[in-house]
């Protein structure tokens, strides 16, 4: 074994301790891991990704799966199911009032907290490798990026200048987006360089 591959290997046991840690403490923060990942998806997916379809996707779940998991959370209180206004047919995922209050006590807030301690160049560096073996494994996995406009290659920018607020567009759906739009993520999103 080369000394890349023993960083290499103990970038793997951290990231694995990493998760157990994460795990331990979203048992106790009254949810279970995929009540949290489900909570924190739906704070962050834009309209057209908020189903239970994508959830499962995202989540890597069978929908089945899912949909105990969204069961269990609209009995807490903490998501809502609506009918989506773009197709009376599809339901539409968001967050409570009390979803969001409860979001203020991920656990996750913790381990951002260890990270912001380093230095500005480690958090760039950390995120962009992490970043870039993430790619690699979804890739390998065929698993969708759930990345966000701002990356996608059916992002349309408009007026950078005189319309820094938007509207811009995306190209495969044919709609307008916001620039608050443009910063969440979507299951239909592929890299711009792919
Ligand atoms: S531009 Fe890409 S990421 Fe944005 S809504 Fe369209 S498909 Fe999704």
């Amino acid at each position: 074994m080369t000394d890349g591959d023993g960083t290499a290997g103990r970038i793997g046991d951290l990231i694995d301790r990493l998760g157990r840690l994460v795990r331990s403490q979203e048992q106790a923060g009254g949810l279970n891991p995929a009540q949290w990942e489900a909570l924190r998806y739906l704070a962050r997916a834009n309209r057209f990704s908020r189903s239970p379809g994508a959830l499962a996707e995202f989540l890597g779940s069978t929908k089945g799966t899912a949909s105990q998991t969204v069961l269990a959370l609209e009995r807490k209180g903490l998501v809502r199911r609506e009918r989506d206004p773009d197709d009376r047919r599809a339901v539409r995922l968001g967050l409570t009032g009390a979803g969001r209050t409860h979001l203020r006590r991920d656990p996750l807030r913790e381990f951002a907290g260890a990270a912001s301690a380093l230095t500005k160049e480690a958090q760039n560096g950390l995120s962009a490798g992490l970043g870039d073996i993430l790619g690699q494994l979804q890739r390998h996995n065929g698993r969708r990026p759930f990345g966000t406009c701002q990356h996608c290659r059916f992002f349309q920018r408009r007026g950078a200048a005189k319309q820094s607020d938007g509207p811009h567009r995306c190209i495969l759906l044919d709609v307008a987006l916001s620039e608050a739009d443009s910063g969440l993520i979507c299951v239909e999103q592929e890299e711009a360089s792919a």
